[in-house]
């Protein structure tokens, strides 16, 4: 494609037409060989994030952006491979646990995340925490990981799904994440190109999230769906609640510890149960047992052997990274820990999820321009969650900050993330909204 025809095309979206398949390989083509400059594609983005993006388009756009790097065949990793993919949320380390807690029950699962995106976090930044962990591996050593192990966690790369790792960073400093069309792309181009035949989404719905309700959560679901089925994936959708931070710690190298200890049968229970419902859902759908409850029942064998966790270590040692650390829950944290005390007495009624990630931005923990560096030490642990009785003066969370005015500036957004109330409320109920199966 010409400089000039990719004017053109970033002009038809902005005048609200429709691409066709050819060419949106072509500008796909172009994004991965540098033709393409940041402010084109950044241009096209903010189109399509206006106009929006149809069914057809984003079928043709998943497509792609998986054949922009090398797309592994459909079934290459056997029968049993199935992947999984948060379309994001606030202290979201499910994919921690359960990547390896499925590859424990006989799963295989190779999978490719992404890094922070807009208040979000990513699950390659939380690997980054651990000493020496390889999130980009050549893909005879990723084929090989997968393999030995059972399970790999890998990021875009210049061999898979290039065009999802430039759109991915570009999107997130230039306001144009929270499009379906950009979300069920970015998600099923990662999913498409490693050829595992059943996929499950965490498709998370609230404050915390780019869905803010189920009618929302639907619509996208709906655009997952029809890539699925274009490409012949099996495809089940988690929808799942994402009001309140998942679990009690919301940072990186804190969420990678929190993991581990769910995986050694501790942890925050709504973690516990909700890595539980989503890696039953990929038990199932890697058909390695008849039925949801036998799913389920796995699952919990699993965790109470502590398989999962052994699995874990082994796929950290096996990325390069310094196990043995994860293992004594020594990773690097920030030196100031600061309470966030209450002067009121109450119920907590809601800890808003948004303006907990929103806390992290003085810690230095999100991106402002693409490629800032972060820092993987800071975060937040919340002490106290929705329901629970907090007397005056109590600690609602502690702030884990590398300088004081950082601390100070996280505590007073964390505070306001607090509604309390004196009449009794209940806890936030089961994480799973509902699940869709295609
Ligand atoms: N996860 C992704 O990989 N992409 C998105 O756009 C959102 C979540």
């Amino acid at each position: 494609m010409k400089l000039t025809s990719i004017t053109e095309f970033i002009a038809s979206k902005r005048d609200g037409q429709e691409h066709s398949a050819d060419e949106i390989a072509a500008f796909t083509a172009a994004i991965v060989s540098g033709e393409a400059p940041d402010y084109q594609i950044s241009a096209w983005l903010m189109a399509a994030y206006l106009r929006g993006l149809s069914r057809t388009e984003v079928v043709a756009l998943a497509r792609a952006m998986a054949a922009s790097g090398y797309q592994y065949p459909l079934g290459h990793f056997g029968p049993h491979a199935v992947d999984k993919h948060s379309t994001g949320g606030v202290g979201d380390k499910t994919s921690l646990v359960v990547v390896p807690l499925c590859a424990a029950a006989g799963a295989v699962v190779p999978k490719m995340a992404g890094r922070g995106l807009g208040f979000t976090g990513g699950t390659i930044d939380k690997l980054e925490s651990i000493p020496g962990f390889q999130v980009q591996l050549e893909l005879p050593r990723f084929e090989e990981v997968v393999t030995n192990v059972g399970c790999a966690i890998v990021a875009q790369s210049p061999a898979l799904a290039p065009a999802d790792g430039i759109l991915y960073a570009l999107r997130d400093a230039t306001a144009t994440v929270e499009s379906p069309g950009l979300i069920a792309t970015s998600v099923m181009s990662k999913k498409l190109a490693l050829g595992c035949p059943a996929i499950v989404i965490d498709l998370k719905v609230g404050r915390g999230s780019f869905c803010q309700d189920l009618e929302q959560a639907r619509e996208l679901g709906a655009l997952l769906a029809a890539i699925a089925q274009a490409n012949g994936r099996r495809l089940t959708i988690v929808y799942s609640s994402m009001e309140q931070p998942l679990g009690s710690a919301v940072g990186h190298a804190l969420e990678v510890l929190e993991a581990a200890e769910v995986l050694r049968g501790a942890g925050p229970e709504d973690l516990r149960e909700h890595c539980l419902a989503v890696a039953s859902e990929m038990i199932l759908a890697a058909q390695l047992v008849p039925d949801l409850p036998a799913a389920k029942a796995l699952c919990r064998q699993v965790l109470q052997e502590g398989s999962g966790f052994a699995k874990f270590l082994s796929m950290i040692g096996a990325q390069g990274g310094d196990a043995e650390a994860v293992a004594q829950g020594r990773l690097s944290l920030a030196q100031h820990v600061r309470p966030v005390l209450t002067s009121d007495e109450g119920y907590v009624l809601s800890v808003d999820a948004r303006q907990v990630a929103r806390a992290l931005q003085p810690l230095g923990a999100t991106r402002q321009k693409k490629g800032d560096p972060i820092d993987l030490t800071v975060g937040v642990k919340l002490l106290a969650k929705q329901g629970e009785w907090v007397k005056a003066g109590e600690p609602l969370a502690l702030v884990y900050a590398n300088t004081e005015r950082a601390a100070l500036e996280a505590e007073l957004i964390l505070r306001s993330a607090y509604r309390l109330s004196s009449e009794a409320c209940a806890a936030a109920g089961h994480s799973v909204l509902c699940v869709e199966r295609f």
